[in-house]
C-alpha cells in the first residue's frame, strides 16, 4: 500500500512538465559503489579519507598522489553497471518530462544506464578522463591507468610532464563555471526539482534546491537520511531510490501531455 507521501509525489510528477533532476552518490550505491556520508559511507568508515580530497593535499603530497593512483586501478566504478535508479530515470526523460539530470556523481552511470548525455550535467566533473594540472590538456582515464597497470607510480602529463590528476572537483577547486550556468538554469526552469540519493551537504550543488523552490518548483527529496533542506521540499521520501524513482517513472502525465 503506498504512503501518502509516494502518492503525493507521484501526483506531482504526473502534472510535471519539466522535471530537473538532482542526483548524489545514493543513486549508486546499488551498483556497489561506496557513498560518503551515509552508514556505510566511505567518510562514515574513515574520517580521515575526506582529507586526501582537497586540491591542495594532491598538489603538494607526491605520496598521496601515488596512493590515489594505486587505488583508483581497483575502482569499483570500473566495473559497476547502472542499477534500476538509474533506468527508471531513463525512462522518464523517455516519457518527454524529463529535461536536464544534474548530478554530483563522478561515475558516468547516468549515461551508461542511456541517459542523454546531453541532458546530463556532471557537476563534480568524471572519474572517466584526467585532466593536467599544469597545461590543462585533457585524455582518457584508461590510458592514464595503463600507465599506472604497467607499473608507473604517477603517471605525468604526455604533452607538458605536469601533474596529472582525474577530471573530477577536489574541495578547493573551482566547478566548471558553464556546467553549474546550466545547473542554475535548470533549477530555475523546472516544475518539479527532483532530488535523490544526496545528503544535501556540499555547495553549490545543495543551492540548487533553494534556488529552484525560491523560483516555483515543487522539490521532491528521496534519500535514505534525512537532508537540510527537507524542510523546502513538498514531499520527502526516507526511501530506497531503487524503488521510489521506478516508481515515479512509471505514471502517466496527468492531461496536458507532452510540450
Ligand atoms: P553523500 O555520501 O554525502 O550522501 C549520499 C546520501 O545518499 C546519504 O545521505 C545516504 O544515506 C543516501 N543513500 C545511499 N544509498 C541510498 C539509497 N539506495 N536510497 C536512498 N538514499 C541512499 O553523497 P553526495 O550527497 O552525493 O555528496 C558527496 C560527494 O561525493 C559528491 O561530490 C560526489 O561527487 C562524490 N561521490 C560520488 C560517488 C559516485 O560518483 N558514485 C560516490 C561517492 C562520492
Amino acid at each position: 500500500m503506498p504512503s501518502d507521501a509516494c502518492k503525493a509525489a507521484r501526483a506531482l510528477v504526473a502534472s510535471a512538465h519539466r522535471i530537473t533532476v538532482l542526483t548524489g552518490a545514493g543513486v549508486s550505491t546499488d551498483s556497489g559503489i561506496p557513498d560518503f556520508r551515509g552508514p556505510d559511507g566511505l567518510w562514515t568508515r574513515d574520517a580521515d579519507a575526506g582529507k586526501a580530497a582537497s586540491l591542495d593535499a594532491y598538489l603538494t603530497d607526491p605520496e598521496l598522489r601515488r596512493l590515489a593512483w594505486r587505488t583508483r586501478l581497483d575502482s569499483p566504478v570500473w566495473t559497476a553497471k547502472p542499477n534500476a535508479a538509474h533506468r527508471a530515470l531513463v525512462e522518464l526523460e523517455r516519457s518527454g518530462r524529463l529535461r536536464t539530470v544534474v548530478t554530483q556523481n563522478i561515475d558516468g552511470l547516468h549515461q551508461k544506464a542511456g541517459s542523454d548525455p546531453h541532458r546530463v550535467l556532471e557537476l563534480h566533473g568524471t572519474l572517466h578522463a584526467t585532466v593536467c594540472l599544469g597545461c590543462g590538456a585533457t585524455g582518457p582515464m584508461r590510458d592514464a591507468l595503463k600507465r599506472v597497470a604497467d607499473g608507473e607510480p604517477e603517471p605525468d602529463c604526455p604533452r607538458c610532464r605536469g601533474i596529472l590528476k582525474s577530471a573530477t572537483i577536489s574541495f578547493g577547486q573551482e566547478l566548471d563555471a558553464e556546467i553549474l550556468r546550466r545547473a542554475r538554469l535548470a533549477a530555475l526552469d523546472c516544475d518539479v526539482l527532483l532530488v535523490a540519493g544526496t545528503s544535501l551537504s556540499v555547495q553549490p550543488a545543495s543551492g540548487l534546491v533553494p534556488l529552484a523552490a525560491r523560483a516555483g518548483a515543487e522539490v521532491i527529496i528521496c534519500n535514505a537520511e534525512p537532508t537540510p533542506y527537507d524542510s523546502l521540499a513538498a514531499v520527502v521520501l526516507h526511501e530506497p531510490v531503487g524503488e521510489v524513482l521506478p516508481d515515479l517513472s512509471a505514471v502517466p502525465p496527468s492531461g496536458g501531455g507532452r510540450f
